[in-house]
């Protein structure tokens, strides 16, 4: 069973404009290198890791600086590449540190990443994987905005470029990083750009390149179940569920997702991602909804939901933007139900809310790309 939602073709450039770098794996470039003719068969996997160490390692935007690569050869890269960054339209610094991007992909194409420190081991990026979101929970600000299309691997990358650039984080360092960590909790749901996120995966994770190792990336998903198993299967990240209720008719009003594929089939897909273990638990997302979801019967609930899962219960305080219907909880509530967690043995942080004065917070991202008609969309999605 697969669903697929793969706009990234429609708004997206020619078949013949030059392919981006940033988003090939190393079997990819090896095998475009051999196609543009900059290299041949024999040489070509030695040719490939030149290009990748200067682009991955090094950050280089400029076909000239691979000074080991030779002249003629350069042309050729510089004619069929790019390896350009795209355009930073604005960046914010919130009073916390956080650090927020809108970056323009195309025109009309338009993305946001976080950066916050202090997460993780060292720093957490928060990368998007679609412009927009379909799927239209009901507290979050990203589902307001329609899908504008999926994220190709190269633009999910260069999220983590243009952070790393913003940072100072080329060569890239070995230790000391302020970028430690990724997550992929921007906009968008990654399962439903699967094939993007994972080539992403396959290229941040690089070890002689971005080099963050796929123990510190999390994907989170809103449950798309049929498309659990072969994340993990394909990137072994780590998963984060968004899932906020712990019975059905309270889960469809939030996460409407939930009608397609209910907490009973979301629970077995989790039980069965591959490589769950204590050393590498499930996260659960859970906002914190005043009058809502927020209850010491919803915290106990949630526990014997979550039993004999692996898992961290991740408490969001909801983070409001213009027009929404919800408050977040008081303080009190949340920490009450925090205990209630904690006495069950369940790790339940509570997520400091970070960059709210630039509304970089989880939720509230939301760019004012172009929007396609939402009964377009559906006609466009595919799913069996
Ligand atoms: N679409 C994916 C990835 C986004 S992750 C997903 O839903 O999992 C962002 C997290 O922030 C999700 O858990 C999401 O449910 C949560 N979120 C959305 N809107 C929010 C808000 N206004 N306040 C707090 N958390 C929110
Ligand atoms: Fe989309 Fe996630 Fe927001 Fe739901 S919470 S609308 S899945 S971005």
């Amino acid at each position: 069973m697969s669903v697929t939602l793969d706009l990234s073709r429609a708004a997206q450039a020619r078949d013949d404009a030059p392919v981006n770098i940033a988003g090939l794996t190393r079997e990819a470039l090896r095998a475009a290198l051999v196609e543009a003719g900059a290299a041949d068969e024999r040489k070509a996997r030695m040719r490939a890791g030149q290009i990748w160490r200067w682009v991955h390692h090094y950050g280089v935007t400029d076909f000239e600086r691979m000074t080991d690569v030779a002249k003629e050869t350069r042309a050729v890269l510089a004619e069929k590449f790019v390896i350009a960054r795209p355009e930073v339209v604005e960046r914010q610094v919130s009073k916390d540190g956080t650090r927020k991007w809108l970056i323009r992909f195309a025109p009309g194409v338009e993305a946001e990443t976080v950066y916050i420190p202090d997460v993780g081991r060292a720093g957490a990026l928060c990368v998007s994987s679609q412009v927009g979101c379909t799927l239209n929970c009901s507290f979050c600000h990203t589902g307001t905005q329609k899908l504008v299309r999926n994220l190709t691997a190269a633009e999910i990358v260069a999220q983590v470029q243009v952070a790393r650039d913003d940072l100072g984080e080329w060569p890239s360092p070995k230790e000391d990083r302020r970028l430690s960590n990724i997550v992929f909790m921007g906009m968008g749901e990654p399962l439903y750009n699967l094939d993007a996120v994972a080539d992403a995966i396959d290229v941040i994770s690089d070890n002689e390149g971005i080099a963050i190792s796929r123990r510190r990336i999390t994907v989170s998903t809103s449950g798309v179940v049929p498309q659990m198993q072969a994340l993990g299967e394909r990137t072994a990240a780590m998963l984060a569920i968004s899932l906020h209720a712990t019975n059905d008719p309270l889960r469809d009003k939030l996460v409407p997702l939930n009608k397609k594929y209910p907490i009973e089939e979301l629970m077995a897909a989790i039980r069965a991602y591959p490589g769950l273990s204590n050393a590498r638990r499930v996260t659960f997302e859970y906002v914190m909804l005043k009058g809502v979801n927020d209850t010491p019967a919803d915290a106990r609930a949630l526990v014997k939901l979550v039993q004999g899962i692996p898992a961290k219960i991740n408490l969001i305080p909801f983070n409001p933007w213009p027009g929404t219907e919800y408050e977040c909880s008081d303080w009190a509530t949340i920490e009450r139900f925090a205990a209630t967690l904690n006495r069950s043995g369940y790790a339940s942080p509570i997520r400091t809310p970070r960059g709210r004065d630039i509304l970089a917070a989880c939720g509230q991202l939301k760019s004012e790309s172009e929007k396609v008609r939402a009964s377009a969309l559906r006609a466009m999605v595919a799913v069996d």
